[in-house]
């Protein structure tokens, strides 16, 4: 388990992470959310030690992360900190043996991981010599050669194609069933939604929303409501109070509600009616972070 508590980093008169606070139980996926410049890839840094903090505390079982717990972290960077100079099996042992793996058992994960990851041709290749996809798929299996109890991975995604983005999804849950407490940050909201339980949301390193998933999403209740059929009575659905744009897309009504009442009022209007679908949804996690975020600079 990952404990990180009120955590806080300044550069100058910048505050760049304010008294952070979240947990990440073992074999949960945690995301750390936020926009250009919230303070993600500096919360990172400093959980794993690279980067000092001003003050807080990092945590994993229970011990204070120094250079020994170190250990038990994988760590795949934004900038992507290859030694290009190497090739993949050169890179792997020098990692392997940074993580006080045995030549052999490095080897032996390095087998196994380049196998999975469909890279198998590239183990006595120069770093330099691949493309960026598979320098950052060789850059994942070093941070996961010693099974680490910690993974963190800034931007993962980022980069790979649809068919390594597949790979990537199945590797982590594989991770995730050996029990591994996962965090990572993306932009592309579809993954965060996809893979994590439980997030943060940052704004300029202060946490404007937490926790897990399905319960963010429930708080947030119904803001749409999407109706398919015939005779559908929009003059009397605009009069409803909580409706707002009505917008009409492949012979469907999208229609913007307050809430589930609204939904509710709407459905009680247009039940008479000869209805082929009749959906109220809850809002992206995408939708979610724009809201929020959006509203934050207003
Ligand atoms: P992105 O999504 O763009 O990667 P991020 O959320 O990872 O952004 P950070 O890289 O953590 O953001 O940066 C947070 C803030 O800290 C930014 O305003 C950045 O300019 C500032 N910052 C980071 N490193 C330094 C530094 N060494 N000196 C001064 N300011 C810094």
């Amino acid at each position: 388990m990952l404990t990180v508590k009120n955590i806080r980093k300044t550069y100058g008169n910048l505050v760049v992470v304010d008294n952070l606070s979240f947990e990440v139980g073992d074999g949960e996926i945690f995301g750390l959310l936020g926009e250009n410049g919230a303070g993600k890839t500096t919360t990172f840094r400093m959980i794993i030690g690279l980067l000092e903090k001003d003050k807080g505390e990092v945590l994993l079982d229970g011990e204070e992360v120094n250079y020994q717990v170190t250990d038990k972290i994988g760590f795949v960077t934004e900038e992507r900190s290859l030694l290009t100079k190497l090739t993949v099996k050169e890179q792997a042992l020098y990692y392997g043996a940074l993580k006080s793996m045995e030549h052999d058992q490095i080897l032996k994960e390095l087998d196994k991981w380049l196998d999975r990851f469909q890279i198998s041709q590239y183990k006595n290749k120069k770093i330099k010599e691949l493309s960026k996809g598979n320098q950052q798929k060789v850059q994942f299996i070093c941070a996961i050669l010693n099974h680490p109890k910690l993974l963190i991975l800034d931007e993962p995604f980022t980069g790979l194609d649809p068919i390594n983005v597949k790979i990537l999804k199945e590797v982590i849950y594989e991770l995730k069933s050996e029990n591994t407490s996962i965090i990572f940050s993306s932009h592309q909201m579809e993954y965060i939604e996809e893979l994590c339980e439980k997030l943060v949301i940052l704004v300029k390193g202060k946490t404007i929303l937490e926790g897990y998933l399905p319960q963010i999403k429930d708080d947030y209740g119904i803001k749409k409501v999407v109706i398919k059929g015939k005779n559908i009575p929009l003059s009397k659905l605009e009069k409803i109070k909580g409706v707002g744009t009505i917008l009409e897309k492949d012979n469907e009504f999208i229609i913007d509600v307050l809430n589930g009442e609204v939904a509710n009022k709407i459905f009680q209007v247009v039940k008479s009616s000869e209805i082929l679908k009749f959906e109220a949804v809850t809002p992206s996690l995408s939708d979610i972070f724009i809201e929020k975020v959006g509203g934050y600079h207003e």
